[in-house]
């Protein structure tokens, strides 16, 4: 079966042009379906004149079942639970962007995750395995429908839900493509953000093969001992590494790498991780995304104010780099950064 929401843009073009259909149809139905979220075949075949041969080569499109939609009334972060059909729950959490009018969507790359970081709800889940593309594309596209419900148009994607993206890289990338391109869901490259917990063959694997997407790098703590407690099985490689791989990309993209930093208070906020932190990061272009934790268990504590404002000054100290504040919302609702867990409804 022919799925435009999981074949690369190429290979749909190519698949299609096996049965005698030319790339203008390829355009129109992929566009149909990604970019409008059309799925009736009697639609594809009836006004936007696509070949029967082409509606049954892609059949009955399979989608995610949205069996939630919840919305914070705090700040306004919503998240939906989608059911698979071999009934696993997948979250995606629509942001709320400064812009009016618009939102950023954060989806999940995988159900469960192998990471075991021990601050994240989603590493605690039982079941695991990688998403399809169509899967991560089928949560946007109706995240999109949603969000435009609201009054709100998705302009940016980050691979941020559930998952270690990069443990999924194929797919992930497919996804990303897709979403990207001009028949597609039209979000530009530098919209789109893919994250990692700092799997450096990857880093290095993404950084080759010069994809415009931005990447954020999740370090967890500066010093291999620290990241041993907090995020094992990446600690397995050291720091040292992942930040040679962080660099790497950074000077062949020239421009910043995202590296992401969640604190915790009592853990990763003194003053020598943050002086550990800036011998790490040294002259690397990077900009700092500080994220506080959300442990809705109790075991990590978020900082307070005074506790972020000592760990920020200490790190203007220490590093001489852009540092932003990441809100991460939707706490109320286990939307937040580290939440998703897919808990059974
Ligand atoms: S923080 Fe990310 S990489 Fe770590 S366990 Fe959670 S989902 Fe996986």
């Amino acid at each position: 079966m022919l799925d435009p929401r999981d074949l690369a843009p190429d290979e749909f073009r190519r698949e299609a042009e096996a049965l005698g259909v030319g790339p203008e149809v390829v355009r129109r139905v992929s566009s149909a379906v990604l970019a409008r979220g059309i799925f009736d075949p009697e639609v594809w075949s009836g006004s936007l004149q696509v070949p029967k041969r082409l509606t049954r080569a892609i059949g009955e499109l399979e989608r995610l079942r949205l069996e939630r939609s919840i919305v914070s009334p705090v700040d306004g972060f919503r998240k939906l639970s989608f059911r698979t059909g071999d009934d696993l729950v997948v979250e995606t959490v629509i942001i709320p962007l400064h812009k009016p009018g618009a939102a950023s969507i954060c989806v999940s790359s995988q159900v469960g995750c192998a990471m075991g970081c021990r601050f994240c709800a989603t590493a605690r889940m039982a079941r695991r395995r990688n998403l399809r593309t169509w899967e991560i594309l089928d949560q946007f596209i109706q995240a999109r429908d949603v969000a435009r419900q609201a009054g709100r148009r998705p302009t940016g994607v980050v691979f941020m839900g559930m998952g270690e993206p990069f443990l999924n890289y194929e797919r992930v990338l497919a996804a990303a493509d897709l979403l990207r391109c001009s028949w597609g869901a039209s979000i530009g490259a530098k919209g789109i953000t893919i994250s990692t917990v700092g799997l450096v063959p990857e880093i290095d694997r993404f950084t080759r093969e010069g994809h415009n997407y931005r990447l954020a790098v999740s370090l967890g703590a500066a010093t291999d001992a620290k990241r041993e407690r907090l995020v094992p099985l990446a600690a397995r490689t050291p720091v040292a590494e992942v930040m040679a791989a962080a660099r790497r990309h950074a000077l062949a993209r020239r421009d910043r790498v995202t590296l992401a930093y969640v604190c915790i208070a009592g853990e990763n906020m003194a003053e020598e991780d943050a002086r550990a932190l800036g011998e790490l990061i040294g002259d690397t272009p990077v900009r700092l995304d500080l994220i506080e934790v959300t442990d809705p268990t109790g075991i990590y504590r978020a900082p307070d104010a005074g506790e972020l404002k000592a760990f920020r000054d200490a790190l203007t100290r220490h590093v001489g780099q852009p540092i932003v504040r990441r809100y991460s919302g939707g706490k109320d609702i286990l939307a937040a950064c580290g939440t998703l867990a897919g808990e059974r409804m």
